[in-house]
């Protein structure tokens, strides 16, 4: 039966993954479905195939030809994890997806995601078996994660693949990279346990990465040795990708840089290599009211209204990922004007429209996106005196438009 629309907006836009259930499909929205949502009154997000397939293209370029592995964790930093990993899919030069959440990576091959894809996090024992089916990666990180796959070994009838996670020194996950390697050995005799992949994390001071690297490429030696060769190894997150060339390996893992932002501001190499910002995140005025001189806006009555003056609403709040320190200085897109952020509340946010009422109710807003450096996620970040990954938390219920490009 082809689900109703309705069916698709409680499944996947009202929070159904957000509450941590695992939507049973999730069909392919419809045109009428993007029609819907721009003729709602609710925020949306408007992705760019074309952006995404070029920035891809331009990691491997900066990562010298290494192919990507896209690290799509945190629902793909709130911009969705199911329509960014779609789009990937397409791309020759993205190896694979990596994700922290069992369910999560359920969700993209339910989507029809056919890349390789890893699960850099743990997994609950009773998803095992789906998970092996369903083609994912594990990784082991520790001895209990080692324990629960060798476990799933035992019952599983086909081959799983493990990729062998070690902490270098970023002290979060991993076994300890200076530990014997018997754990490894003992992995590599179980029968349907393929090890394909060996990685850990970089932190981002140079000296102590390359004391990392160090330690990494002394133990591909040390598993060499014991006659263990893996071909996938990788260890940097887009810092590294950046600044350290011997970081590269055979493969890179990027977040923020396939949205087409930098992890810091003002990074010399954004000059170098050109990447877009591959979304938009738009609102419409739901409210547009004349403000007197001594009228203020918000619970704190933070913003005190000097001169008689038009302020716009827009249906958009922290609630929904868009940073409440956007009052500090961000501003917002209408009709080619950019307006001033005054208040930014939960569910609401105000804009300064001036003594002109050149904005009417309805008008869509551009709050992020690549239209002027202002609204860019880095212009915003730059702005509010924050940094790069603030603007992409948008949460689940925000609904992705995926487009082939941004108009
Ligand atoms: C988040 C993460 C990345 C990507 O980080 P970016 O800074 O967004 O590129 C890569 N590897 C691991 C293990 C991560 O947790």
């Amino acid at each position: 039966m082809k689900p109703s629309r309705r069916t698709f907006l409680k499944k996947t836009s009202i929070g159904a993954i957000g509450l941590g259930i695992l939507p049973t499909s999730i069909p392919t929205p419809s045109l009428d479905f993007y029609d819907d949502i721009k003729k709602g009154i609710n925020p949306w997000i408007e992705l760019s195939k074309k952006d995404y397939l070029k920035n891809a293209e331009i990691i491997s370029k900066m990562a010298q030809g290494s192919s990507v592995l896209a690290v799509l964790k945190n629902n793909a930093y709130g911009l969705g994890d199911v329509e960014v990993g779609s789009i990937l899919d397409d791309s020759p030069h993205v190896d694979g997806l990596a994700l922290v959440k069992d369910v999560r990576c359920l969700a993209l091959r339910e989507k029809g995601v056919q890349k390789p894809i890893l699960l850099m996090g743990d997994f609950s024992a009773n998803l095992g078996v789906e998970l092996a089916k369903a083609n994912i990666t594990f990784s082991v990180f520790s001895k209990e994660s080692m324990a629960k796959v060798q476990a799933l070994a035992k019952v599983n009838r086909t081959k799983i693949k493990v990729q062998l996670y070690f902490d270098t020194g970023l002290g979060r996950m991993g076994m300890a990279y200076s530990k014997p390697l018997d754990w490894v050995t003992e992995l590599a005799k179980i029968e349907n346990i393929e090890i394909i992949g060996l990685f850990s994390t970089l932190t981002t001071p140079i000296d102590f990465a390359q004391e990392q690297l160090r330690r990494f490429n002394s133990l591909t030696s040390r598993l060499n040795a014991l006659g263990i060769e893996m071909p996938q190894k990788h260890i940097a997150p887009s810092q590294s990708i950046l600044e350290l060339e011997a970081s590269h390996l055979n493969l890179v893992r990027p977040g923020i840089l396939l949205h087409g932002s930098y992890p810091l501001q003002g990074m010399p190499q954004s000059k170098q290599f050109s990447l877009t910002p591959t979304f938009k995140l738009k609102a419409k005025v739901i409210r547009m009211e004349k403000l007197k001189p001594g009228d203020t806006i918000g619970f704190s009555r933070f913003y005190k209204v000097k001169q008689e003056e038009w302020i716009a609403t827009l249906p958009i709040g922290w609630a929904d990922g868009y940073a409440s320190s956007a009052e500090n200085g961000a501003k917002v897109l209408i009709n080619g004007t950019l307006y001033p952020v005054v208040n930014v509340n939960a569910s609401h946010c105000n804009l300064v429209i001036g003594r002109k009422k050149d904005v009417k109710v309805g008008d869509v807003a551009t709050l992020i996106g690549p239209d002027v450096p202002e609204i860019s996620p880095e212009g915003f970040g730059k702005a509010i005196n924050g940094h790069n990954y603030l603007q992409i938390n948008y949460k689940e219920s925000i609904p992705k438009i995926v487009l082939d490009e941004l108009v």
